[in-house]
């Protein structure tokens, strides 16, 4: 390694990158999009690595940019992910360069993802010679509930990176949060994020007069139970050393106060941190449901929909990335987690096929508390563009020294 590529090197050159990082990041800002279709988004990512000679692949189902730096002698793979979608609410937040789209905002911070990626993709470019080994640049749509990672590792990202090349060997992501001071990087080995999947029970009873239940099947009371023995299910089934999260978020039923209607729904969120807890809730929920139902001669109809899975941080990986990040930022810098975020992420897909990490970058504005500050997902979010020279070098630093240590 040349001195340029030591972590301080990097750190200067992410540095000197920052104004076309910043630049790039408020374009895609003004122009947010949400979904698995962002082609404006994905134009952007095209015109802003265009000239590094990536060879970069669009997605066919969707809005993905896939592209591949060879370094100039052979080595192992490595995989960098940057999502690139928006959410749909209305921005608050005054900045000058605020969203310019009705109705959507980039209020989860993959603008600054998409932003240092292509950062980190210029940077490395820019010191190919000394890169032994693939870095894969994997730009993402649909991360906000559309699982774009899925699609991408169906469509073959993995197989296309490691065409000519070897296997993918790791993966790395980073994700902005106000949540932690400006320029931190924030990760654990393990469990880093929980699955989420979407609950809808269905209560069928027999509606009648609000006067006379005993003539009808009030569905309320018993959805009513069934949420309560979810909450009991959740401290009497499952490990206090493996936790589970099941919140009903919303109860849905009848018109009004005389009438006894046929159907109570429930709507709710089953998070888990670890995949048997995953598939032992699932099958639990269902008894619980159907069975407290079958009690008062009513029924249950439950739906489980999928969402994203645990992401696990491999041990090894968390520990090159936070090895990496504190020679970048200083170990005060970094921090380990306790514990995990019971948010999910789709990065998860990746990390099943893939060891690897991903951490959060500390963007907490100058001047604000990370304890009060608006989060990530609301209308007045404001995140720290100097951070994103720190994920710009850390990007590139846990590339690099990926590849070093596997060759
Ligand atoms: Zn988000
Ligand atoms: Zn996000």
């Amino acid at each position: 390694m040349t001195n340029e590529l030591t972590p301080s090197g990097l750190l200067d050159r992410a540095r000197t990158l920052l104004p076309e990082t910043i630049a790039l990041r408020r374009a895609l800002h003004r122009h947010p999009e949400v979904g698995l279709r962002l082609p404006r988004t994905q134009q952007a990512v095209l015109d802003a690595i265009g000239d590094l000679g990536l060879a970069p692949r669009t997605g066919t189902s969707v809005s993905s940019v896939v592209a591949l730096l060879d370094g100039a002698r052979p080595g192992p793979t490595v995989l960098l992910r940057g999502d690139m979608d928006a959410l749909p609410l209305d921005e608050d937040t005054g900045l000058d360069f605020a969203s310019e789209v009705d109705g959507v905002m980039h209020a989860c911070g993959h603008d600054t993802h998409v932003a240092m990626l292509a950062g980190a993709a210029r940077l490395l470019a820019a010191c190919r010679q000394d890169v032994a080994g693939r870095v894969v640049f994997m730009f993402q749509p649909g991360e906000e509930g559309y699982h774009g990672a899925r699609f991408m590792l169906d469509e073959g990202l993995l197989e296309h990176a490691a065409s000519g090349a070897g296997p993918v060997g790791g993966a790395y992501a980073l994700h902005v949060s106000t949540q932690y001071p400006a320029g931190t990087l924030n990760l654990r080995a393990g469990p880093m994020m929980a699955s989420g999947d979407r609950l809808e029970i269905t209560v069928r009873g027999r509606s009648g007069h609000a006067s006379a239940p005993y003539r009808a099947l009030d569905p309320v009371p018993i959805a009513c139970e069934i949420v309560q023995a979810l909450q009991t299910l959740i401290t009497r089934r499952v490990s206090v050393f493996d936790p589970a999260v099941i919140t009903i978020g919303r109860i849905a039923a009848g018109t009004t106060h005389n009438i006894i209607p046929e159907t109570a729904e429930l709507l709710g969120t089953m998070r888990t941190l670890s995949e048997h807890n995953r598939e032992a809730l699932r099958g639990q929920v269902v008894r619980i449901a159907e069975g407290i139902a079958a009690a008062h001669g009513a029924t249950a109809e439950v739906e489980i929909r999928p969402g994203y899975p645990v992401t696990v941080n491999d041990d090894a990986a968390a520990e090159l990335l936070g090895g990496v990040a504190a020679e970048l930022v200083g170990s005060d810098r970094v921090n380990f987690l306790p514990d995990p975020v019971m948010g999910s992420e789709d990065f998860s897909y990746v990390l099943q096929r893939v060891p690897g990490a991903m951490a959060f970058l500390g963007a907490c504005p100058p001047g604000a508390d990370p304890e009060v500050a608006p989060t990530n997902h609301s209308r007045q979010v404001v995140f720290d563009e100097d951070a994103l020279a720190v994920g710009v070098a850390t990007y590139a630093a846990v590339a690099l020294r990926h590849l070093a240590r596997q060759t």
